[in-house]
């Protein structure tokens, strides 16, 4: 790609590359945009340098210093120079480039990490000015992988930027990529991103086209031609899209006709009534990997009830049964575990930046009024949520995810416990020995994330073949991703 100019890359793809360089955590892909990160490497070299050549002064002596006098002759001028007791004529280039960008990534740090107090915490941005006390003299500070450090504060930087570009945008189409930047700028949305082809399971792993429809939809990026749905479903569905314009000869032209073909798009996901089935199907599967997890843990008496579906996923019925319940091996709370899809988008105000999770926590509270309606209703002796009764009062968990990947809070404040019993359940057992939170919980993750992404593939799957595809695990997956073709 970095033989294309900027010219020859398509219209959408160049107003998604700014958030492409933000980390896979923040909504983006990790292509860095190295200029920005200049500063921060040149110091990492020097830290790493001059920490690398550190030697006793003698034999069995306290006194450490640089077995080259050259690299201290520079830090110190670079120091005289930043306090002004000497100017840049006075010096080496080498010092006063080691000035001009220790000085940038100090202000940087301190801009993102104003408080004094904050910065003595270890784990803080900007923990390095004060285990330098700011000076150039005291690299010797610098905490391991410098520049690791030294970059974190660019990277919030850079991300407050897009941010800020998205927001302000006012061009054709700025409303969806304010929207679904909102949705997919989190860390629950990048989780996907790890997963990979040739996984014979298929529980981590995405066919092509999955992994183009979530992309496309991430960036708002037209979908290659055979995933793209039709203007008008046909069916049972009545909504006939937004018109292509007749011509595409001039450049606003042929950006309206995308905009005009991802409002299609658009459709088919979110609000489509044919696509229930395919939201169903996501609905089970996130759901079972959740099951899984569970166990996993360590809950115990983990059931998954036998569910009555509503056709319309009406949510004024509440007599519908939880998902899954399970008992908390800690304490032997019980946890009453509904999940539950957020395929619309939640209005927020025009131009407004929403919060993570904000549709999925629609959602929730939408379960919180069905949960306690049906508690109203066994109480007088009608069908209800609980099945057995526990002597301990159950938490109801409303788990709600987003079309995005983003999940509401009381999902995310669930999965936190879940990694705390695994935690307790699961320390220093056998081959666990090794065993690890971060990446027990990442594995849980990536596989929530598949399924989602995998429930956004097969609605704009569906609509764009009218269907045909319903039946088949395999059906559209691009043959050299297929497991069964290597
Ligand atoms: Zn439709």
């Amino acid at each position: 790609m970095h033989q294309l100019p900027d010219e020859a890359l398509p219209h959408e793809f160049r107003l998604a590359y700014p958030r492409m360089g933000l980390h896979q955590f923040a909504g983006g892909l990790g292509l860095r945009a190295w200029a920005r990160y200049t500063h921060a490497a040149f110091v990492g070299m020097w830290a790493t340098s001059f920490q690398a050549c550190i030697v006793p002064v003698r034999r069995s002596s306290a006194l450490r210093m640089p077995a080259y006098p050259a690299l201290e002759m520079v830090v110190q001028q670079a120091e005289m120079l930043r306090t002004g007791a000497v100017d840049a004529a006075q010096v080496t280039t080498l010092a006063a480039d080691l000035c001009l960008a220790w000085e940038e990534s100090r202000q940087l740090a301190v801009r993102h990490c104003p408080s004094a107090v904050e910065r003595r915490d270890p784990a803080s941005e900007g923990h390095w000015v004060h285990a330098t006390s700011g000076r150039i003299t005291e690299i010797v500070h610098m905490p391991d992988r410098a520049q690791r450090a030294l970059s974190k504060p660019v990277n919030r930087q850079v991300a407050q930027e897009v941010r800020a570009a998205i927001v302000g945008d006012e061009s054709l189409g700025a409303g969806e990529r304010l929207e679904r930047a909102a949705e997919t700028m989190c860390s629950a949305a990048g989780h996907v991103l790890q997963a990979h082809p040739w996984q014979a399971s298929q529980t981590l792993s995405l066919a092509s086209h999955e992994v183009l429809a979530t992309l496309a939809w991430r960036y708002c990026l037209p979908l290659p031609g055979g995933l793209q749905p039709p203007q008008e479903c046909g069916g049972t569905c009545q909504h006939r899209g937004m018109s292509l314009p007749g011509k595409r000869d001039t450049a606003e032209r042929v950006e309206l006709a995308a905009l005009t073909q991802r409002e299609w798009v658009t459709h088919a996901v979110r609000s489509c009534v044919q696509s229930g089935g395919v939201r169903r199907l996501c609905h089970d599967a996130v759901l079972r990997v959740l099951y899984d997890m569970l166990r996993s843990a360590g809950f115990e008496d983990v059931e998954m009830e036998d569910r009555w579906w509503d056709e319309g996923d009406d949510e004024a019925k509440d007599t519908r049964r939880p998902d899954i319940t399970c008992f908390n091996p800690i304490d032997r709370c019980r946890y009453v575990i509904d999940v539950v899809g957020a395929w619309a988008a939640l209005d927020g105000g025009r131009g407004v930046w929403r919060p993570v999770g904000h549709a999925a926590n629609g959602k929730a509270r939408f379960k919180w009024r069905s949960y306690k309606g049906a508690l109203l209703r066994q109480e007088s002796g009608d069908r209800g949520w609980l099945v057995k009764q526990s002597r301990a009062t159950d938490q109801f968990v409303p788990f709600a995810f987003e079309v995005g990947g983003a999940l509401g809070d009381e999902a995310e404040a669930f999965l936190r416990l879940a990694v705390k019993v695994a935690a307790h359940c699961r320390r220093g057992v056998g081959d666990l020995e090794h065993w690890s939170a971060m990446s027990w919980s990442g594995h849980w993750r990536q596989r929530i994330g598949v399924e989602i992404a995998r429930g956004l593939a097969r609605s704009v799957e569906r609509a764009a073949t009218g269907g045909r595809s319903r039946g088949s695990a395999t059906r559209g997956r691009n043959a050299e991703w297929d497991p069964s073709s290597c």
